[in-house]
């Protein structure tokens, strides 16, 4: 029998009422295991008139206050790391040691956001004029809204939330209604820590609820992430309603393995970057770009046998490499692009369709996929997949290499295999790409830098957590301060300067 997933507002768990749900299923049996209701647009301003009550209280709180309830919420999350992991698995289909991993890069964050009193501290200027002073804070904004995709249902909220609740702001979560109940554990669990009612909320939904928080006069803010057509869509829409807003897209991450790299090393990063969690990750890796005819050769050689050796099952059976996606429709669009790269004239050297899963035939599985001789007019190699497909893209040098990079639509993630450090320097300088890795596939920043990608895979001027979503979700005031008063110099109708 599906459970009725509920929202969370005002610190209570409460239905759905607006008549509308859509199904959630655990993928790697196929079976639908709840229900998410679809918020409507009075449901979603209960959330924002919520928030906005809370808010004052909230924003008038000492930040060490906000840090310490943090600090016991990141408890909780340690000690139930693997409850939440098994939820996440549950409705997204990861293996659970990546949903762990999850977890852990999300807690991460609520670890820099308890340093709130550090992060907060403003700047201070003594005589910025004779007997003047000049001081800035940064204030919250108020009610601020988070928009996020199914591929990571703790860590991207986790990416935002810490951070605007550390600076003060009250914040509404609109998860991705294809695994919404981690978003519940992580609400429950924020209220146990001591937050008060009204200053994180979720409510689930679609295109509804996410055009009434982009166009509600309460919300000053926005934070997204999910696919680059939305992406684009929330940014234009809050700049036309005077919100401010952080926009992240898709992906299409290219990794160069040079002539002179460790190849094994280039193949177990590759196995990881491209097949780790389905390829359902903005980070994957889903061009290898070998340097040269012989790199290429050696590259493809080595990985076709572990691409077919790929251990696939649910992902709560521990020796499980790789489950399944996340549901039917994106298995037919997997399977979709696996077609088309045929068509187009790419080489399968790995085709992962007949895939059959014993007892769980109704699972949305997919075995790895490997193409050879992709070329750039080709719709498998601009489009983002988003599934266990690795393009390889031969180059006959760097600069063919780095310039198929600068003229890719997306500049979310690159990396570098090499041993040369005249190459790696120069690819992490000129490269138009916003995460860079030098022999690391992945280089997602850690919490206290930022994550945020250039050109289509960002939207907005902000990346997200570190210092930059402390700049995000604080609003910079600057105050010029006379002291001893008294002092009269007469009325002056010169701009005032310092001669
Ligand atoms: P998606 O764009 O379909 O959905 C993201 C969110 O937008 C969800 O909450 C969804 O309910 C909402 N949404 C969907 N359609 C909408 C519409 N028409 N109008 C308004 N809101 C809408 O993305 P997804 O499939 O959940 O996630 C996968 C995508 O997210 C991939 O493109 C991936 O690259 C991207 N992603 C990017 C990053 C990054 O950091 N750049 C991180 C994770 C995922």
């Amino acid at each position: 029998m599906p459970v009725n997933i509920p929202h969370f507002v005002a610190g209570v768990r409460v239905p759905g009422r607006s008549g509308r749900i859509a199904p959630v299923f655990n993928p790697a049996t196929g079976e639908q295991t709840g229900t998410v209701p679809l918020a409507s647009k009075a449901e979603v301003d209960a959330a924002v008139q919520a928030a906005a009550r809370a808010f004052p209280a909230w924003a008038a709180t000492p930040p060490l206050r906000r840090a310490r309830i943090l600090n016991r919420f990141l408890r909780l999350l340690e000690e139930r790391t693997d409850a939440l992991a098994a939820v996440i698995t549950a409705e997204h289909g990861k293996v659970l040691s990546d949903a762990k991993g999850e977890v852990q890069r999300g807690l991460e964050v609520v670890e820099f956001a308890t340093g709130a009193p550090q992060l907060l501290k403003g700047e201070v200027t003594e005589n910025v004029g004779t007997d003047i002073d000049s001081h800035s804070l940064r204030q919250p904004l108020g009610v601020v809204a988070g928009i996020t995709p199914f591929n990571f249902p703790a860590m991207v909220p986790m990416w935002m939330f810490p951070v605007a609740l550390a600076c003060g702001n009250c914040f509404v979560l609109k998860p991705s209604e294809r695994d919404p109940s981690a978003s519940l554990l992580i609400a429950d669990w924020l209220k146990e820590a001591g937050l008060p009612d009204g200053v994180f909320s979720v409510v689930h939904g679609d295109k509804d609820a996410v055009d009434a928080l982009l166009l509600h006069p309460g919300v000053a803010a926005v934070s997204f992430v999910g696919s680059t057509p939305i992406a684009r869509y929330i940014y234009e829409t809050a700049a036309q309603t005077g919100k401010r807003a952080q926009a992240l897209g898709g992906a299409k991450n290219h990794m160069i393995v040079m002539p002179d790299a460790d190849l094994d090393q280039a193949v177990d990063a590759l196995m990881g970057a491209a097949y780790g969690s389905a390829g359902e990750r903005c980070m994957a890796i889903s061009v290898a770009v070998p340097v040269g005819e012989r790199t290429a050769d050696a590259l493809v050689a080595r990985l076709a046998p572990r691409v077919r050796a790929l251990k696939i099952g649910p992902g709560t059976d521990p020796e499980a490499e790789m489950g399944p996606l996340v549901t039917k429709q994106h298995l037919d669009k997997v399977r979709g692009y696996v077609d088309l790269g045929v068509k187009e004239g790419a080489q399968l050297v790995v085709d992962g369709r007949g895939l059959k899963l014993q007892g769980h035939e109704n699972g949305f599985f997919i075995g790895g996929s490997l193409f050879d001789r992709v070329t750039t007019d080709m719709r498998i190699y601009k489009e983002e997949i988003f599934g266990p497909v690795l393009a390889v893209a031969r180059a006959p040098d760097f600069d063919t290499a780095a310039r198929m990079i600068d003229e890719h639509e997306y500049g979310n993630g690159t990396a570098i295999f090499t041993r040369d450090g005249d190459a790696a320097r120069e690819f992490a300088h000129r490269i138009q790409v916003g995460m860079v890795g030098i022999n690391v596939p992945i280089p997602v920043p850690m919490a206290f830098h930022s994550f945020g990608g250039w050109k289509a895979s960002l939207f907005g001027d902000h990346h997200m957590h570190g210092p930059e979503g402390v700049r995000f979700y604080t609003r910079l005031k600057t105050i010029t301060t006379r002291w001893p008063t008294g002092i009269r110099s007469g009325a002056e109708f010169v701009m005032p300067t310092m001669k």
